[in-house]
């Protein structure tokens, strides 16, 4: 590169280009943004490009106060009992976010990564402003899936928004038998087929040194429960309820970057 080059690239930085269009971002990729945290509302900035960012289908008003679906919602009119005290969802399951999802669980672009993790914390904010959490948990993975795949993506998001508010992430759930693809399925073969698939890991994994000074309340834990995607809320309530099983008297909150 030549010394003037050189200079010039010193004196005006390029913007990194969009992760997912690849046009260069420049530096008035403004807009509201339904996320407070300065750092996750810099990895949306600097990752995505204004138009992109204009495509999230961000979810900001809520209709059911148990599922957290912006429009009224009969599954749970129909089904009041819910495990879970309350999910929240940070965007619609639209197709553009079904493409974007995509990108990540299986291209593995993981540039797509923190950018995932910071639009999920529009769905944790709320609830961290009003309670805190004892542990952030995730749905865990089939060991099929994972095997293909390399990585528990739900888990990775859970953990890089655990670390950025300072909650312990613990994995306190584990499958008990394999699950078949949930996407082929129907709305009842998918609530039936998640019966009895999840248990709790007993006893909660313990931390490393630094976290020592967190004990785990055995009797009435707040967990925050973390799942890539809220489609029928049979996952959801199936893991909620064997955490209920295993943590008498705890509080279950999910928190989900799509709500379908
Ligand atoms: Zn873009
Ligand atoms: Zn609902």
């Amino acid at each position: 590169m030549r010394l003037a080059d050189r200079l010039h690239e010193w004196l005006h930085p390029r913007m990194p280009d969009c992760v997912l269009c690849g046009q260069s971002i420049g530096r008035n990729a403004s807009g509201p943004l339904p996320v407070r945290d300065a750092f996750f509302r810099r990895i949306l900035r600097e990752g995505l490009c204004g138009s992109c960012l204009g495509w999230i289908p961000w979810i900001l008003t809520i209709a059911c106060p148990i599922c957290g679906r912006p429009d009224r919602c009969g599954d749970c009119l129909r089904r009041p009992n819910r495990p879970f005290v309350r999910s929240r969802g940070a965007v619609r399951y639209d197709d553009a976010m079904k493409e974007l999802l995509a990108l990540y669980k299986y291209r593995g672009l993981e540039k797509l990564e923190p950018i995932l993790a910071a639009m999920l914390s529009a769905a944790v904010e709320p609830m961290l402003s009003e309670m805190r959490f004892d542990a952030v948990t995730a749905v865990p993975i089939a060991e099929r899936r994972l095997e293909e795949r390399g990585f528990d993506q739900a888990e990775r998001i859970a953990c890089a928004v655990a670390e950025r508010y300072r909650i312990p992430f613990r994995p306190l759930l584990k499958r008990t038998r394999h699950t078949g693809k949930q996407s082929f399925k129907g709305r009842r073969d998918r609530i039936e087929d998640m019966k009895g698939t999840f248990a709790a890991i007993e006893p909660p994994p313990a931390l490393g040194q630094a976290s020592r000074a967190l004990p785990f309340p055995q009797s009435g834990p707040r967990i925050l429960l973390i799942d890539d995607i809220y489609t029928t809320g049979s996952t959801m309530a199936e893991c909620s309820a064997a955490l209920r099983q295993a943590y008498p008297n705890g509080e279950i909150h999910g928190a989900v970057w799509a709500r379908s």
